[in-house]
């Protein structure tokens, strides 16, 4: 897929990443700007081992409790979020940050975001239903122009 499908994806420079990091009280090593610039401006919806196995081409020598530190670091200091979806029992990191939902291109496995003005959502509840956050997955397949 290209980069064109995350439009609020924010590439951040090194040294962007490196401030983002201070401000929020993380040390800025090269291994944490590498997986923060991998997940914020490469990957899309990456498990912990898709980062890793990145990493091992990048930092062979970067151990899987440090990608999983790092990621958690970087969701802790509100850079990153997780999700689980019922399609996978693995955590998907996630650095579009915007109120977004999900397409799952069930043919791919590849999550697509989708804008809260492409998706409705008027949940009919009693008022004792306090919403605090909406989660939707689309499942289906992406038919190919021809
Ligand atoms: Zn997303």
């Amino acid at each position: 897929m290209t980069q064109g499908n995350k439009p609020k994806n924010i590439c951040l420079t090194p040294a962007e990443i490196e401030s983002r990091l201070v401000a929020v009280g993380i040390q800025p090593t090269a291994q944490r700007i590498a997986i923060c610039r991998y997940v914020l401006c490469e990957a899309d919806h990456p498990s912990a081992e898709d980062v890793k196995s990145w990493a091992d081409t990048n930092f062979p020598k970067m151990s899987l409790a440090t990608v999983y530190n790092t990621l958690g670091t970087l969701v802790e200091a509100g850079l990153l979020r997780e999700f689980r979806f019922p399609h996978s029992d693995k955590v998907i990191y996630d650095s579009n940050l915007e109120t977004h939902f999900h397409f799952l291109d069930e043919a791919t496995g590849q999550l697509i975001d989708l804008t809260p003005d492409q998706v409705e959502i008027i949940p009919k509840l009693q008022k004792k239903f306090q919403i605090h956050d909406v989660e939707v997955v689309i499942r289906g397949n992406i038919k190919r122009q021809t």
